[in-house]
């Protein structure tokens, strides 16, 4: 059987090195249009700033260790050009020499990844103007980097008078997670960045005011943030430096730009070839990653897969499912039967020594596609057992179908083990698990770790709670209606108040139940929900109707910021 992989890096060198596993005898050949396979493309922007000094840190395999340890032929600077899917062969071009030769198949893998989003805007090719996707868009980077933008030569030259060399302004355009660690990056090595993007929040898969939070984070870090607003083009100014114009009427000067669109599908070779394209614009294949030919799998970014949570079609461009769709290929082509669960998006990103993680549907793809039978909490545990040195808060929302508690998706936020409670409710998530599931988690604790009930097991204790009728909630949208009483202590007050509300401290509450009305809603708030909570139970049980704010004063912040 010969095998043809198009694509060598994360897909398709993983589809190659599994199918040697599961069958010795396969003649397998991968084809590369880059000079590199299987290196650490994720590694990027951290190269970038300096994190990950040595590009050879990268290369994380190379064509002489697929040949001597697996037997795959792999030929990087080729690339795939054209399918014929009636006779079963690939046309392969030297990248170098032009030279077109064919090669017959029995079975192919397409794993070509996506393309990066590059508008035709006025100015976009000029010099100093970058993206970040292989090792050599990297190399470019650091080489502009090091020997400085024509502005920045000149005032190297021309700086008799100067000792202070002017800091290098970089503009990175887009705020996903590629363009947000490359600013990161960029912050890191010194420079003067800005990061404009064209929606009014970056990291677009959170919900605006978990992203509101992130966004706080990173301008307190130096970063600074112009959101709300596209760019319209690139001008090259009389000093040699760059102009990014923005859709506003703004102009941003910089002395490097990065481009940071985001990314679609590399379906061209799918298309000439006639297999099927599905909805949302990628190579549509089915739970074995068979395309439309059933000699013909695809896997990566390339493709659109069902998103667990929703069952929608979607595009997922993460190493994770590329690197499990790959394996999968290489199951089904040697004759086993695994299939592809879906996706979840789970995904982290690590800015300034916090991180952000999430997994599953958001609150806006819920809205989005009509789901209502869900509710949210928010809550903010420690990382680890509170008297325990380093302990920092996770801001956590928690999102769940009202009807059975099924888990539907978390958000995370903080600056110590964010990773490993997504991480946990993603394996939640994809297992079926409800709340009440979290609720009996056994999870690993010692002070330095985690705390008797870790985050997870208490979000699935405040979510239970909830569902069980024992502690009702409200969020701070509709709060305003009814009647706010804070239980916190008067001293708590002089930092931050809740306009409008009544104070009763918690220790006083059992003893001044009588100021309170009885034909009104109550909704009770603290810091963070711990405190309202108690006061709730009693309420109820004295016959108020009482809620608890979700998140308390905690949560009233990520409001406010939405406010403003
Ligand atoms: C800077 C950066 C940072 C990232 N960070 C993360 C991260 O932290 N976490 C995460 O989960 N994901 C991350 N990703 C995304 C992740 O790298 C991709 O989702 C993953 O590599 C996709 O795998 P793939 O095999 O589909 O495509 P790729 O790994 O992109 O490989 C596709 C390869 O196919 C080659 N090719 C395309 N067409 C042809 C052709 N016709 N002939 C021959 N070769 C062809 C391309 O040259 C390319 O090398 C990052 C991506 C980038 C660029």
């Amino acid at each position: 059987m010969k095998v043809i992989i198009v694509g060598g890096v994360a897909g398709g060198a993983s589809c190659a090195a599994r199918l040697r596993r599961l069958d010795e005898k396969a003649e397998i050949l991968v084809v590369e249009r880059g000079p590199y396979v299987s290196y650490a493309n994720c590694g990027l922007p951290y190269h970038i700033g300096g994190v990950i000094e040595k590009e050879s840190s990268l290369l994380v395999s190379s064509e002489a260790m697929f040949r001597a340890m697996f037997a795959i032929d792999v030929r990087t600077g080729c690339e795939a050009i054209k399918i014929s899917p009636d006779k079963k062969t690939v046309e392969l071009r030297n990248v170098a020499t032009g030279e077109v030769t064919t090669e017959s198949y029995d079975k192919l893998v397409l794993s070509p990844g996506a393309v990066t989003v590059r508008p035709p805007l006025p100015g976009i090719d000029l010099p100093g103007i970058f993206q970040v996707r292989t090792v050599p868009d990297a190399r470019a980077i650091r080489e502009w980097l090091e020997r400085g933008s024509l502005f920045l030569a000149g005032m190297h030259i021309y700086s008799g008078f100067q000792t202070v060399r002017p800091k290098t302004r970089a503009v990175v355009i887009g705020g996903g997670f590629i363009g947000l660690e490359t600013a990161e990056n960029l912050v890191h090595r010194e420079f003067d960045v800005t990061l404009v993007e064209m929606l009014d929040q970056v990291l677009a898969p959170l919900d605006r005011e978990m992203a509101r939070v992130v966004e706080g984070y990173v301008e307190r870090h130096g970063l600074r943030l112009a959101l709300n607003d596209g760019v319209s083009g690139f001008r090259q100014a009389a000093n040699g430096s760059l102009e990014v114009q923005t859709k506003s009427g703004k102009v941003y000067p910089a002395d490097i730009v990065i481009l940071s669109l985001g990314v679609r599908p590399d379906t061209a070779l799918a298309k000439a070839a006639g297999l099927e394209i599905g909805e949302r614009g990628g190579i549509r294949v089915d739970d074995q990653m068979r395309t439309s030919n059933p000699d013909i799998f695809a896997v990566g970014d390339a493709i659109e897969v069902r998103d667990f949570v929703t069952g929608q079609w979607s595009l997922i461009a993460l190493a994770g499912p590329a690197n499990r769709q790959g394996r999968i290929a290489a199951d089904v082509i040697a004759g086993r039967d695994s299939r592809f669960r879906g996706t979840q998006g789970t995904s982290i990103i690590g800015l300034f020594g916090a991180a952000a993680a999430w997994t599953g549907a958001s609150e806006k793809t819920l809205n989005r596609i009509g789901n209502k039978d869900f509710e949210k909490i928010y809550i903010y545990p420690n990382s680890h057992a509170g008297y325990y040195p380093g302990a920092r808060p996770i801001a956590m929302k928690v999102l769940f179908r009202k009807s059975d508690g099924r888990l539907l998706g978390a958000q995370a936020l903080g600056e110590d083990n964010v990773d490993k409670r997504i991480s946990a409710l993603a394996v939640a998530i994809q297992m079926g698990a409800t709340i009440y599931d979290l609720e009996e988690a056994e999870l690993c604790y010692s002070p330095q770790f985690g705390s008797a009930k870790d985050p997870v097991n208490f979000a699935g204790m405040v979510a239970a709670g909830v569902l069980r009728g024992d502690m009702p909630i409200s969020h701070w949208d509709s709060a305003g209606k009814g009647f706010l009483l804070d239980v916190r202590e008067p001293v708590e007050l002089a930092v931050e108040q809740a306009p409008g509300a009544v104070n009763i401290p918690l220790g006083q509450l059992r003893a001044r139940l009588g100021e309170l009305p009885r034909d009104r809603e109550i909704h009770v708030i603290c810091r963070s929900g711990g405190r309202a909570y108690y006061a709730t139970r009693m309420l109820l049980q004295n016959g108020f109707k009482a809620r608890t704010l979700s998140g308390g004063m905690l949560s009233r912040f990520h409001a406010l910021l939405l406010e403003n």
